[in-house]
């Protein structure tokens, strides 16, 4: 679930303080899970966000309900009162959804730092290689902020965790189409990145040829034609 958020609240999820989300329980609330994972964009741009996931689900009859179990801290911030913050409501729910639906208190947390895939800290490509069993988090697609998230002529990148050992990392999938006579060529690079936060800076800063080149440290990559190495840092 993605929540856009003003710069200031913005700032008091960062800081911790706010860690409580309203919202109408409607039919898409109501699919939510314990676990499930909270993206906070900082509006307007949307570039800086941080990541979380649900930690309670508590059901109320109204706003003003939820409003009276948290400190104003925990569901926005100390600079405005708790009228100040459920006049904020009648802007995107009318008094008849609130009736129907009732509300929900998004308790969340802040995702810290996984660890990484065991496969960084093997000396032999070809085990790390073996040893990386790829498990989807986010497919970030071929494209993101203007420029592509693969090298030569097509391809993608997704953040994984490994299956094997629970750790993460940021995979770039990468297609060298060959012309005439020329074989195609498939690359895959594994980049240690504990955090979709990380996953996001990363996909920012670099397209997919200035990442293989300025990625700051050691990472893993194997091309159809010469099998596993490890990048020379
Ligand atoms: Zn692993």
């Amino acid at each position: 679930m993605q929540i856009h958020l003003h710069p200031e609240i913005f700032e008091t999820v960062k800081r911790g303080t706010k860690n409580v989300e309203a919202r109408v329980f409607d039919e898409k609330r109501q699919r939510l899970e314990l676990g499930d994972a909270l993206i906070f964009l900082k509006r307007p741009d949307e570039i800086e966000r941080l990541y979380g996931h649900v930690t309670g689900l508590k059901r109320f009859k109204d706003f003003a309900e939820l409003a009276d179990a948290y400190t104003i801290e925990r569901l926005y911030s100390n600079k405005y009162t708790k009228e100040q913050y459920l006049a904020l409501f009648p802007e995107f729910y009318s008094e008849a959804e609130i009736t129907k639906y009732g509300t929900v208190a998004i308790e969340f947390e802040l995702d810290d730092g996984g660890k990484l895939c065991e496969a960084f800290a093997m000396e032999n490509a070809e085990e790390a290689v073996k040893h990386i069993e790829l498990e989807r988090i986010e497919n970030y697609g071929d494209m993101a902020y203007g420029h592509n998230l693969h090298t030569w002529d097509d391809g993608h990148r997704i953040f994984c965790r490994c299956g094997k050992c629970g750790g993460y990392f940021l995979m770039q999938y990468s297609e060298y189409h060959g012309i005439g006579e020329e074989k195609d060529v498939y690359y895959t690079d594994y980049f240690p990145v504990s955090t979709p936060a990380e996953a996001d800076k990363l996909n920012r800063l670099y397209n997919g040829f200035t990442i293989e080149q300025k990625f700051p440290g050691r990472y893993l990559l194997r091309d159809s034609n010469r099998g596993p190495n490890w990048s020379n840092q």
